[in-house]
């Protein structure tokens, strides 16, 4: 099985649809958000450096991620391939994750692009602000990572349109039919 980026703004659905994903084909799983919460929550340094980054709404810095991306990785058994879910963020991630995996003998497989409106993006963070309780989902960090988005990680799917590996995915309005637009892609690749 390729290993699969998973890539789009914040609340896109990156989460929901690897652990889909990981259902179906029983692939491994980096949530790079997912991580970094776990260090907040376990008072690690690390955790408290990630913190003052998120909830501001900012991105780690580069070096600190790309290392963190890495340990991670080889920690992971990956037979089946990986999902990278979060990462990379900027142009500089994703080269570090290029060399990376082609100094472990392996690629970056595909990219999908989960492309929804801002509209339906601000509902859908407002909506988990209620049911999870994330610090970083409030009405004016949300605006931050928008920013953040646009500005540094939108630009990166010219990036990985210039790798050959860039797959769109528009949301439909409906989940079960976007998610067969998903594996549809997969199965394609
Ligand atoms: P969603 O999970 O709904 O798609 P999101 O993309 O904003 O929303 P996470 O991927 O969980 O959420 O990331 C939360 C925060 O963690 C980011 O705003 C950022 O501060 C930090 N973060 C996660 N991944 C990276 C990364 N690759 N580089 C830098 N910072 C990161
Ligand atoms: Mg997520």
């Amino acid at each position: 099985m390729k290993n699969i980026i998973i890539f789009g703004a914040p609340g896109s659905g990156k989460g929901t649809y690897s652990d889909e994903i990981v259902k179906k084909y029983g692939m491994g799983h980096i949530s790079t958000g997912d991580v970094l919460r776990a260090e907040i929550k376990g008072g690690t340094e690390l955790g408290k450096i990630a913190k003052g980054y998120i909830d501001n709404g900012q991105l780690i810095p580069d070096e600190l991620m790309i290392d963190i991306l890495a340990k991670t990785y080889d920690a992971i058994p990956k037979g089946k391939g990986v999902i990278f879910d979060g990462f990379p963020r900027t142009i500089d991630q994703a080269e570090a994750l290029k060399v990376m995996l082609k100094d472990r003998g392996d690629d970056m497989g595909m990219m999908i692009e989960l492309v929804v409106g801002e509209d339906v993006l601000m509902e859908r963070l407002l909506k988990r602000a209620v049911e999870q309780g994330r610090a970083d989902d409030n009405e004016e960090t949300i605006k931050k990572r928008f920013e953040v988005y646009r500005t540094q990680t939108a630009p990166l799917a010219a990036w990985f349109e210039k790798e050959g590996i860039r797959h769109i995915v528009e949301w439909t309005g409906n989940k079960e039919t976007t998610l067969d637009k998903v594996f549809a892609v997969i199965e394609n690749a």
